[in-house]
């Protein structure tokens, strides 16, 4: 599979050279350069994992794939990776979040450090420094995933204000000696615009070459983000065997995209459901077709929402359009010069013939995890909870929910919604939370790990902080 840019200005490429470089020399995105035939889910996680990366990555070795799956599937604790739980008739949840870091994240993660160290060596590039911005889980997940991978490096910029306590410590005390990450003064869209900069920076790129290094992206901007995702769709396809809508807690629009692929792919997904925040961008795009970031960032108690500039929409823009690459060009200019776009009536007919969409306040969050609690005994994490409330209230029949994180990533927020006591302390919050609920908690071995990471930076001294943690 080659791959073009969104923005079709800039010369097509291999997977390989795709997963190199994230974002397309035009400022654009990759996507597929050709239609997409159909692929069936193979039976088990592993394989449709390996078909999937067969089809989009197949410059890269098959042993390499191989090796990759192999090593992804051993670091999550669940046996089929991503289960099913249904409940009642009000839904069914695909846990995504059994891996490392306990986030949908990990999925791609696990995955991407092998394509990438294989696409550096192919290109003779020594050392591969990946540059994260984070709204709370793929920091972690991408420092757990690159840890002590050789030929790689890691740098994650996470907002000051936002990320959970436990959020914060699985970046801060994460071991690896190729990771490190570090605090920027303001929120995600801050941590997110300042990596951009610092891609678009021809002097740090040149410093990078001169050392025999590629500055390159872990967020889903990147193919090798996005494809793996595909996986978990496809087999739920597989598992249900019949037909279903989704519901995907969103907000750089990566996830339900890879639902998106998996039904051009063939799965049966009928409806695809966003579910946000009170930084509901991305629900107001897709019911009216205006794109309109120019609002207050609002700090949420589902800060891994928290965007108010989704990248991925882009790649939705192309897919709308059928590739349609000025029309492309024309919305995203506009989104940088004014933060906001309109698509046009024949592309907003197309968004809402497809997609539906809600979003909750943090209070109604806390409601959602409330009654999924006293009606199924299951605890949701809090945007997995939003999903919930916005498949009730879009009447959707028996959906498919993505369970994009564990609740144990937010144990102050679980309890609280749950028995309305405020606990100051993560720790102390999933102590009770585990007594009062009998689950057995994860990610408690965090609150005796020694902090490794203390830099803080402002948004202008990212390119320095780029030069002395990379050594260019
Ligand atoms: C990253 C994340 C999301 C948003 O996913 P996108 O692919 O960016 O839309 C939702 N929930 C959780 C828990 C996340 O970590």
């Amino acid at each position: 599979m080659d791959y073009i840019s969104t923005r079709g200005l800039a010369p097509r490429v291999s997977g390989r050279q795709a997963v190199l470089t994230g974002l397309a020399p035009d400022g654009g995105l990759y996507v597929p350069a050709e239609p997409l035939a159909p692929l069936a889910p193979q039976g088990s996680y592993a394989a449709t994992m390996e078909a999937i990366l067969g089809r989009f990555f197949d410059d890269t070795p098959e042993s390499v794939r191989h090796e990759a799956v192999t090593r992804s599937v051993a670091r999550f604790a669940a046996p089929d990776v991503t289960p099913l739980r249904a409940c009642g008739d009000d839904a069914v949840f695909l846990e995504l979040f059994h891996g490392p870091t306990a986030a949908f994240k990990d999925v791609a993660l696990t995955i991407l450090p092998h394509l990438m160290r294989d696409a550096a060596l192919a290109a003779g590039i020594e050392r591969v420094c990946v540059l994260t911005a984070t709204s709370g889980d793929t920091g972690s997940a991408a420092m757990e995933g690159f840890a002590d991978v050789p030929g790689t490096a890691v740098l994650t910029f996470y907002p000051q204000t936002g990320t959970s306590e436990i959020q914060r410590r699985q970046m801060v005390c994460c071991a690896g000696s190729n990771v490190t990450a570090c605090a920027i003064e303001g929120n995600f869209d801050d941590a997110q615009a300042a990596v951009k900069a610092a891609f678009a920076d021809p002097t740090l790129a040149a410093e990078a070459a001169a050392s025999k290094a590629l500055l390159s992206s872990a967020n889903s901007i990147n193919i090798g983000r996005l494809f793996p995702q595909i996986c978990y769709y496809l087999e739920t396809a597989g598992r249900l065997g019949r037909p279903f809508d989704v519901v995907v807690p969103t907000g750089n629009f990566g996830n339900i995209l890879a639902a998106w692929y998996a039904r051009l792919l063939g799965a049966p997904i009928e409806r695809f459901a966003v579910a946000s925040n009170v930084n509901r961008v991305v629900c107001d795009f897709v019911r009216g077709g205006v794109y309109d970031a120019r609002r207050d960032f609002a700090v949420t108690n589902s800060p891994s929402m928290d965007i108010l500039v989704s990248s991925n929409v882009e790649r939705l823009l192309s897919l709308l359009t059928d590739g349609n690459a000025e029309a492309v060009r024309g919305w995203e200019s506009q989104l940088a010069a004014d933060r906001r776009f309109e698509l046009t009536p024949g592309a907003t007919t197309r968004l809402k013939q497809h997609f539906r969409a809600g979003w909750a306040t943090p209070e109604e969050t806390e409601t959602a995890i409330r009654e999924v609690w006293e009606r199924h005994h299951y605890l949701v994490d809090p945007h997995t909870a939003i999903g919930w409330k916005v498949a009730r209230e879009l009447g959707l029949r028996n959906p498919v929910i993505a369970a994009t994180a564990s609740p144990w990533k937010f144990p102050r927020t679980m309890l609280r919604a749950i028995t309305g006591r405020v606990v100051g302390n993560d720790f102390r919050a999933a102590e009770e939370l585990a007594v009062l609920t009998g689950a057995t908690p994860v990610l408690t071995g965090l609150e005796l790990a020694p902090e490794r990471h203390r830099r803080v930076t402002s948004r202008a001294a990212v390119p320095d902080t780029v030069r002395a943690v990379f050594g260019f």
